[in-house]
């Protein structure tokens, strides 16, 4: 569990002053929160909190009362940019309490009075500005339930986006499954708690902020909990029958956000279930297969659903991550978006303008969101207002769609003409965000607030007038009439121009300034009554007739949040549909068989990204008779892991709905994809140990079924050549049974005897030519295994100086000769299958002594990573290896 390490407690200071006390004892209430502290204009933080923020948000550090006894650390933000800073230190996993002065300070007369109105935590986030909107913020919880056996047991989880009002819960069994199914989540806070907190897995990621829940409600009073939130005698209209512990979680996720946000949730509508049927993913495969994070570094550029992404609003691109994390299962629905995605296709001037047209449509979904929590600004509703006028061109162009899922989701848009009218009619082009000053609403609109406005301006009028006049009586050209907040309208007149008696005598004066005079008249105060009165009244009107927009617009939360879903559907077939164009994919034959079979298939992000090289498509073929599990050898280097990957990408892209990077494909629906990539490849999570290796391997074969797609990629390498080829060879015999559509990737090339005895197993390999005693590949997967893993040649390639290359040779070539045991069979095969009841299985592993450090040895230089040395590490690994080389050596080379 990630949690950013707590600021250390600072000593408070010895004598307190009253306002100090008063923010000890509100830090006290929060004492998990940076507390932001507002006074007057700023947004003060004291004590470690400024320590903290001061070297976070990059700001100077100062002192409250210097010098003295009560002198506090202390740095501060000026309130009106506050959100950028709010903003930065909760994407570090920080939460942050914002109290506010909760008195007016002309009424005051001694200390404010003030309290925390809300607390900004990574998952609870409202301000839209300061998040990611191509991204869900979820909020999660997973609890554990049971262990006492009082609920039926396990874990559930609930997650919560409050922009968009998305409330979501599951059951979901074992940790195992719960960290699975978070990880496709994605949220980007977790709060624990239950029976098993203890077990809490450790995948949260960095910036997750994981928290500790003490005490979780039970079953019945988390019921009761949600009932009273949703205004429901019962749950029942939710669709939620025989949830357990995902309700407690729900109720956990609202209790939580009810006590941080302080303020009421009407956009959190609903509580539905975590997802219907959908190919299972897990957080391992989800991980090497790039979907959303790249294995380095974790960008976005590079991964698949970078590639992917085309929509052109946030709650496109936010549904296009949900389609990509949950593949679904039923073929009659993924030809249901197929068939989408297959008109836009062929509609390519449809599909232009369908994309011009949405990218006038803004984050419908959260803009809802906003109105419902009534924190909209008229610049959001300008942005309602005009997402909905581009909706009626939308209708038109696929009015005569085909496809049945187009003309489905047509139906659910909702033009809301009567509303667009009246804000188009109501609001000024460009709306200031703050909604009190005045200035939002369109002149015309109000018969009242124009009125009001033409007193202002012909107060202003007159006032111009008035400098005029009096600049004529005085004589004084530079007399001017100014405006400040403090003393209204004035009279300036600089005092080089100040005779003796050209003051008029009506005039008083009010402030004197270092080189001028300021003065009023009676008749100047009259009129500057006049236009402030007028302007604060229509500044008041304006604000109450937004806010009646506003609630205007909370009457039709729903047919929004149905039209914003539908948009986000007709921009995600869009977007496949622009990307298959593009790319030259076809649609895929999804069919509930076994077969699967890719002809000419390419790896799409690789292939993207090597625009200069040209991808070497590739054809890979699954029978249950005839080839269930494909071994394929081939050196470092030539492509295994791409076409491993790619196999598996084409799979859930089919299964999305989307078209596939290959000349033709058909494909069995695969229920859930495993992978697993060897040590030496997971270099990115920097925890490539053994263990982890093997309990994912363990994963695999417990979950695995004849359904799914398993990717085996080097495993067996975090250990001795001989532990992990004997491992690589059980694990496959054993998914060989399950009967799971498996390709193996290995360097062993001994697994190649494996088809000596399964029957449905298939050798190939990529080939690799030699050419001029060096190694080329040709990225061309061919029948047949290869007898050699190249290692050498690929080390040579990679700039292994040229002695240890030639020693690497003869010492390979000597242990090459004992590849055959004694009757003649490859070491690691088991014997044919006739022979196999007279024999018996029985391996033979045990070489010489020697032998077995010269295949260590070879097997190290195989495996430099030279891509990730510092020459000065390489040095010292060649140096290593020639020692154990030469000691090898003078014990005279000989074969038993
Ligand atoms: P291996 O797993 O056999 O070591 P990889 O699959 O990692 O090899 O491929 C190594 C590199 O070769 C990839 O990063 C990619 O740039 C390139 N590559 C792989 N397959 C192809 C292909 N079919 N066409 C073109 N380039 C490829
Ligand atoms: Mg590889």
């Amino acid at each position: 569990m990630s949690s950013p390490t707590a600021a250390v407690k600072l000593p408070r200071p010895k004598k307190l002053t009253p306002m100090m006390r008063q923010y000890l004892e509100i830090k006290d209430r929060h004492p998990d929160c940076i507390l932001f502290f507002r006074m007057g204009d700023f947004y003060e933080m004291f004590l470690e909190d400024a320590v903290l923020a001061s070297s976070l948000l990059e700001i100077t550090l100062t002192s409250r009362e210097k010098g003295k006894e009560t002198a506090v650390p202390m740095c501060g933000v000026p309130h009106h940019s506050a959100a950028n800073y709010i903003a930065k230190l909760v994407e570090r996993g920080h939460k942050v309490a914002i109290c506010e002065q909760v008195e007016d300070p002309k009424a005051a007369t001694k200390l404010l009075k003030r309290d925390v109105v809300q607390v900004v935590t990574p998952g609870l986030v409202t301000d839209t500005e300061m998040i990611d909107a191509r991204l869900p913020r979820y909020l999660a919880a997973a609890v554990a339930t049971g262990r006492d056996g009082k609920v039926a047991g396990g874990w559930g989880m609930a997650y919560l986006d409050v922009t968009t009002g998305e409330f979501r819960a599951a059951d979901v069994g074992d940790g195992e499954r719960l960290s699975e199914e978070l990880g496709r989540v994605g949220p980007h806070e977790v709060l624990f708690g239950g029976d098993a907190v203890d077990e809490v897995p450790a995948w949260i990621g960095p910036g997750v902020r994981g928290a500790l829940v003490e005490e979780i409600p039970e079953l019945a009073a988390a019921k009761k909990l949600l009932s009273e939130h949703f205004e429901v005698p019962g749950l029942e209209g939710f669709e939620l029958e025989g949830l357990g512990p995902g309700l407690v979680a729900a109720a956990v996720v609202l209790d939580y956000v009810e006590r941080n946000h302080k303020a009421a949730l009407p956009n959190v509508h609903m509580l539905a279930r975590h997802v219907g049927e959908a190919m299972f993913i897990g957080e391992a495969t989800q991980r090497n297969l790039e979907l959303f994070q790249t294995l380095a570094g974790g960008r976005r550029q590079g991964t698949l659903l970078w590639l992917l992404d085309r929509t052109k609003t946030a709650m496109g691109g936010r549904l296009m991550r949900r389609w990509l994390a949950y593949p679904l299962l039923d073929t009659v629905e993924i030809d249901g978006r197929q068939g989408a995605v297959a008109e836009l296709v062929a509609r390519g001037d449809t599909r232009k303008r369908m994309r011009d047209t949405l990218r006038e449509v803004g984050d419908l979904e959260r803009l809802s969101g906003k109105v419902a929590m009534r924190s909209a600004n008229g610049r959001d509703l300008r942005a309602l207002g005009r997402s909905l006028g581009a909706l009626p061109e939308l209708l038109a162009l696929l009015g005569d769609s085909s496809s049945a899922l187009i003309r489905q989701t047509l139906g659910s848009v909702d033009t809301l003409d009567a509303v667009r009218d009246l804000l188009d009619r109501a609001l000024v082009d460009d709306p200031p965000t703050a909604v009190a000053d005045g200035g939002i609403i369109r002149e015309g609109f109000d018969g009242e607030i124009d009125e009001l406005r033409a007193i202002q301006k012909g107060g202003r009028g007159w006032i111009a007038e008035l400098q005029q006049a009096e600049r004529e009586r005085t004589g004084i050209s530079t007399l001017k009439i100014g405006f400040n907040r403090v003393f209204g309208y004035y009279i300036e007149i600089t005092k080089a121009r100040l005779g003796g008696d050209n003051i008029p005598e009506n005039y008083e004066r009010r402030q004197t300034l270092t080189n001028a005079e300021r003065y009023v008249t009676p008749e100047l105060k009259e009129m500057e009554g006049k236009v402030l009165g007028a302007q604060e009244r229509a500044n008041a009107l304006e604000y109450q007739r937004f806010c009646e927009l506003r609630e205007e617009m909370a009457l039709h939360l729903e047919s929004l949040r149905r039209t914003s879903a539908a948009i986000a559907i007709l921009d995600v077939v869009g977007s496949l549909a622009d990307l298959a164009v593009e790319r030259r994919y076809v649609r895929p034959h999804v069919h509930d068989g076994y077969e699967l079979t890719l002809s000419g298939a390419r790896h799409p992000v690789v292939e993207a990204m090597i625009e200069e090289e040209r991808f070497v498509p590739n054809d890979v073929n699954f029978d249950r008779d005839t080839k269930r599990l494909i071994v394929i050898t081939g050196p470092n280097m030539s492509g295994k892991s791409t076409i491993l990957r790619q196999t598996a990408l084409v799979a859930l892209l089919a299964q999305m709905g989307s078209f596939v990077p290959a000349e033709a494909a058909r494909v069995g629906v695969v229920d859930r994809i495993f992978t697993r990539v060897g040590a030496s490849d997971d270099l990115a999570r920097g925890r490539s140990t053994f263990m982890v290796e093997m309990t994912e391997t363990a994963t695999i074969l417990l979950n695995a079924t004849d359904r799914s797609l398993v990717i085996l990629d080097e495993i067996g390498r975090g250990t001795s050549t001989f532990d992990g080829l004997s491992i690589a060879w059980a694990v496959a015999e054993h998914i060989y049974e399950i009967g799971a559509r498996t390709l193996f990737a290995t360097h062993y090339h001994e697994l190649t005897d494996l088809s000596r005895t399964l029957e449905a197993v298939e050798n190939m390999n990529v080939a690799v030519k030699k050419w001029q005693g060096k190694i080329v590949f040709l990225r061309r997967l061919v029948e047949g295994g290869v007898s050699r893993s190249y290692g050498i040649e690929v080390a040579e390639l990679a700039g292994l100086p040229p002695v240890v290359i030639s020693r690497a040779k003869k010492v390979l070539e000597n242990l090459e000769t004992a590849e055959l045991d004694e009757t003649g069979l490859p070491k690691f095969a088991p014997p044919p299958l006739e022979a196999e009841g007279a024999k018996g299985r029985q391996l033979d592993l045990f070489l010489g002594g020697d032998e077995v450090k010269r295949k260590a040895l070879i097997d190290e230089l195989a495996r430099v990573g030279v891509e990730e040395l510092t020459p000065l590490e390489a040095l010292l690994q060649l140096d290593e290896l020639r020692k154990k080389a030469r000691e090898l050596g003078q014990k005279g080379g000989g074969n038993k």
